[in-house]
């Protein structure tokens, strides 16, 4: 499970916080270094953590207690507030043009981050809202890429617009959005291709189909598992390409958690949905507070 061990640390800081009738400066300054820990233990990023921490520290040394809360609760809650608070805070979702006008949403990201299954997962979710989606196949290096969208695209029972792997992906999205034009479709959802590290052909090649067929929303998926290096990936795309959001996948694993905590802060683009799980149903949409709670325990 993703956050195990920073949840059993800051619950063990709260237990002995609330154990307190009254909190001094001290056991206050003390608690928040073992918080500090567990957030760098995490994986979280360092400037963060140092902002975050400082954050707290500033509301909760010489706090008058608040209704009802004992010191110790007064600290934790602003804890829980400053995490809500790290990771945006409200939902944030992919913008859709009202109608039949159509949205072009592209995904990027680097290779085995879960990409193609993310836009398969994100079209089943758009037409379950009522959505057109098509999804379009323009990860043409890697061919597999091609059959494994189209699979995933017929188990959501989703068009798959696919030109093979001998055309560019420039003329494959326009093919597509002039086909999803033609078939009323309103949601056109670019799987493009991702390299093992960032390139600059890769950013190039994103760049060239952001502007062919004037993509509305570009979503970065990166692996939670990766840590930092998510981190810096997404900082790296928004530099070069420009994102709106992110997608975490692979929460579902044993991850640290810290991109999760960490990328709002320091790209300052918000995540949208989650990665649960390899099946297609394994997305869900990313609650601030309900993270927030969930570190917390
Ligand atoms: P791409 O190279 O970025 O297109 O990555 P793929 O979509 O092929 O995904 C790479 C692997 O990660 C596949 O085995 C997926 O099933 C798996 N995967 C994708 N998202 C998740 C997730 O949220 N949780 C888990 N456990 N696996 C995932």
């Amino acid at each position: 499970m993703a956050f195990e061990s920073l949840t059993e640390k800051l619950q063990n800081v709260f237990k002995k916080l609330r154990s307190k009738g009254r909190l001094t400066e001290s056991d206050v300054k003390s608690a928040l270094k073992e918080v500090k820990m567990a957030l760098l233990e995490a994986d979280v990023s360092f400037k963060v953590v140092k902002q975050f921490i400082n954050s707290v520290q500033e509301q909760a040394v010489g706090q008058d207690v608040m209704n009802g809360l004992n010191p110790g609760q007064m600290v934790i809650k602003i804890v829980n507030d400053e995490l809500v608070k790290l990771m945006g805070s409200e939902t944030t979702e992919i913008t859709l043009k009202q109608g039949n006008e159509i949205t072009v949403v592209m995904m990027v990201g680097l290779q085995g981050a879960g990409k193609t299954t993310t836009a398969a997962k994100i079209a089943g979710k758009l037409k379950a809202k009522g959505r057109k989606p098509l999804l379009v196949a323009c990860d043409v290096y890697r061919p597999a890429a091609i059959t494994q969208l189209q699979v995933n695209g017929e188990k959501q029972g989703i068009e798959v617009f696919a030109m093979g792997d001998k055309k560019k992906p420039v003329d494959i999205a326009k093919a597509a959005v002039e086909h999803a034009r033609g078939q009323g479709m309103n949601v056109v959802i670019v799987d493009t291709a991702g390299r093992l590290h960032i390139d600059e052909d890769m950013m190039q090649e994103l760049i060239a189909i952001r502007e062919a067929v004037h993509v509305d929303q570009s979503l970065l998926v990166v692996d939670a598992m990766t840590g930092q290096d998510a981190v810096n990936v997404a900082e790296t795309f928004n530099e070069k390409v420009g994102i709106d959001g992110v997608v975490l996948t692979k929460l579902d694993g044993d991850t640290r958690g810290g991109a999760a905590l960490s990328i709002k802060a320091i790209c300052g683009k918000p995540i949208f949905y989650v990665g649960m799980g390899e099946k297609l149903s394994d997305l869900e949409q990313f609650y601030p507070d309900r993270m927030a709670s969930r570190i917390l325990g």
